[in-house]
């Protein structure tokens, strides 16, 4: 058995991201259609004789005990009463706090990479809802791909997997709180809904310039007014040629979809001269 494990924690987007009610735990439903892409940070983990230690080559992300993968193998360490420690590192790739589940993703790569290294044979539910004691992202990033989720997040539906198709994410230089975001979502000011089952119907029929033209986002409700940046990098994407544009998550991400490879470099080659973050990638729907 090796004793150490090194996984890809990939970043997702939103295709679709509705808000139907707030609950009374002061959580809110939502129904969204997530998607995984390329782009991945790399988590490494292995055995240690004891303690837990997290490093991070991004001085955005801490390290030690308040980086969420920590929260992941303290969990585990409990719950299965291991008697060792593990060392944990991340190469950031996943712009932080962007609406790109980085963290989420890192965590869920940590309970894969300890289910493995110490044996537990926990199957993809066990470890779902391990992830849902650490975050609401964390249940889908387990196995990822093409899904619909509802509830508080957690709720997954597997879809027909979207692969291969070329994006572009635009991140500007700012960092958004998740928190904020829901905290300041006013329901009865939303008046653009995202038509999920004409969503679905385009999944299905892998008709992607219907599935781009449709994205509606209603966290940019709130992020968008704050930061009209976010506005900025979806009319620039679709004049740079993307068949739609939409922020991810609760944000400043904003991603446009594009009709093949070329056309994704082309705008990225433009973007490349503007003050934002920019990343070519694509949609992967690989069993993880
Ligand atoms: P989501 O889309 O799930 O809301 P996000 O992409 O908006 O997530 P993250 O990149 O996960 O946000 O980071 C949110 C905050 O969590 C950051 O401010 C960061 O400092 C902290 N954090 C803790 N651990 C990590 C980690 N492993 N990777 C990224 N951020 C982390």
């Amino acid at each position: 058995m090796s004793n150490r494990i090194e996984l890809k924690a990939r970043a997702k987007i939103n295709l679709s991201l509705d808000v139907t009610g707030k609950r009374p735990d002061g959580y809110h439903d939502l129904r969204m259609l997530m998607q995984t892409v390329e782009l991945h940070d790399l988590v490494r983990v292995e055995a240690s004789n004891g303690g837990i230690e997290v490093t991070c080559d991004s001085s955005w992300v801490p390290s030690g005990p308040e980086n969420i993968a920590y929260k992941a193998a303290a969990l585990i360490i409990e719950k299965y009463g291991l008697d060792c420690g593990v060392r944990i590192g991340i190469t950031k790739r996943i712009p932080v706090a962007a609406g790109l589940a980085g963290g989420s993703s890192d965590c869920a790569a940590v309970i894969k990479a300890m289910n493995s290294l110490f044996s537990l044979k926990l199957n993809a539910a066990e470890m779902m809802a391990l992830g849902k004691n650490i975050g609401a992202d964390v249940p889908y990033c387990i196995n990822g791909g093409t899904m619909l989720a509802e509830g508080i997040g957690d709720i997954l539906t597997r879809l027909e997997p979207l692969e291969g198709v070329d994006l572009v994410l635009v991140k500007p230089r700012i960092g958004v709180a998740t928190s904020w975001v829901y905290n300041n979502l006013r329901l009865e000011k939303i008046v653009r809904r995202p038509d999920t089952e004409l969503l679905l119907t385009a999944l299905k029929e892998k008709r992607i310039d219907l599935l781009a033209r449709n994205m509606v986002n209603v966290l940019e409700t709130v992020t968008q007014e704050k930061y009209s940046v976010i506005r900025d990098i979806k009319e620039k994407l679709v004049e740079l040629g993307a068949l739609g544009s939409m922020m991810s998550g609760s944000g400043p991400t904003v991603f446009g979809i594009f009709e093949d490879q070329a056309s994704a470099k082309k705008a990225l080659s433009v973007l490349k001269n503007s003050p934002w973050e920019c990343i070519q990638t694509k949609t992967i729907c690989e069993e993880r």
